[in-house]
């Protein structure tokens, strides 16, 4: 039996005949940006998240500059952002006119802490973008009582929870990708900003209309990035069906305890307080490199998503002079993805830990 890396097929198949209605119906409407499946979904989104106000935009990149922006970062200010990340939490930072600087993670967790922010700050510090890497929250509301804002970049984390909070409302503004292959994709790209505070909304909503409130005057500058009104629709049919699938993932985390696969490599360690709803199952092995060559060749879908950490990126370089990241460096190299969607379960986790086993034994995968 093959396993893949992840699966955004099959979960959303028995909703199949509900979406060709709502498409159909947003395309006899006639309204395609910005009309009432936006506005509906954005008010849904809010009551799911416990959140006062979500903000659509076209895409989880979008969502972290514009949450940026509003929140007053520009020209001459710094960003404290993770290394060990995907590169868009970095790449969202220039767009404003701000720095990123770079900080270290925790080893077992793999996120941001309040420790490894602080050594970042300096005087000229305006936010700090806080990753919940791989759908494990992270602890935000420590960063934040460091006195500095937080973009908590949810775009991995649909679903989650810390301390009874929802993921992207953890802290005052947080950001969320609709990517297809996260825990709430949409059939192309959308993002969302969320935030409790009345002034970052207000400003969000303007800049993603070209820095206009009314259409017709013109603050700022501004972007174009909205969700289409067809993937809001689609994106109001598979909302309720959230809590399922991270139910379906903690169970898939759960079969792979089962199995005995943490005896051959070690989890992502979930933060204190949270209820992970895991994203991608990401595992740390001195092996990593071997298992990402032997386990595709077993039909299992196996990846190093951050190899080259964002401090060692080309287009970062800029930003990365004399920059020292140790834990990052040590997680680039041993990070290993393995397969993990809301299905997954009990005969697919012994699978993979069966290839694993053989594999580390040097045996061919059966
Ligand atoms: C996917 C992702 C983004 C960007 O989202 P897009 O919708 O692809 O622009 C940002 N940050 C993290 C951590 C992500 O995984």
């Amino acid at each position: 039996m093959a396993v893949p890396l992840f699966d955004t097929k099959r979960p959303v198949a028995p909703l199949r005949a509900a979406i060709d209605a709502r498409i159909a119906a947003v395309l006899d409407g006639g309204a395609f940006i910005l009309g009432p499946e936006v506005a509906a979904f954005e008010a849904e989104l809010a009551a799911y998240l416990g959140a006062r106000h979500v903000v659509a935009v076209a895409n989880g990149t979008d969502a972290i500059t514009i949450a940026l922006q509003a929140l007053g970062v520009g020209p001459g200010d710094e960003v404290v952002v993770p290394a060990f990340t995907f590169y868009a939490s970095a790449e969202a930072i220039p767009p404003t006119g701000a720095a990123p600087v770079f900080c270290d993670v925790d080893g077992e967790t793999m996120n941001v802490t309040a420790e490894t922010v602080k050594a970042a700050l300096t005087p000229r510090t305006k936010a700090v973008v806080a990753v919940d890497l791989f759908g494990n929250p992270a602890p935000v509301p420590e960063i934040e009582a460091l006195g500095i804002p937080v973009v908590e970049d949810a775009a991995q984390a649909a679903g989650s929870r810390l301390g009874g909070r929802r993921t992207a409302a953890l802290g005052t503004v947080g950001t969320l990708s609709f990517f297809p292959s996260k825990n709430l994709g949409c059939f192309g790209d959308g993002g969302a900003i969320v935030t409790e505070d009345d002034a970052v909304a207000e400003l969000a909503r303007t800049y993603r209309f070209h820095g206009s409130r009314d259409k017709v005057s013109y603050e700022r500058i501004g972007w174009n990035s909205r969700l289409d009104e067809l993937q809001a629709a689609i994106l109001r049919v598979l909302l309720p069906e959230l809590d399922r699938w991270c139910d379906g993932r903690r169970a898939a985390h759960a079969a792979y305890a089962d199995a005995g696969l943490w005896e051959l490599v070690t989890p992502q360690a979930q933060t204190n307080g949270a209820e992970a709803a895991w994203g991608l199952q990401v595992v740390r092995t001195p092996h990593a490199r071997l298992l990402e060559q032997a386990l595709p060749a077993a039909g299992i879908g196996a990846r190093g998503y951050y190899r080259t950490p964002l401090h060692r990126q080309q287009a970062l370089a800029p930003w990365a002079q004399g920059v020292e990241l140790p834990v990052t460096d040590e997680l680039a190299d041993r990070h290993l993805a393995i397969p993990m969607n809301p299905l997954l379960g009990a005969a697919e986790a012994e699978e993979v830990t069966a290839a694993v086993r053989a594999a580390l034994r040097g045996e061919a995968a059966a």
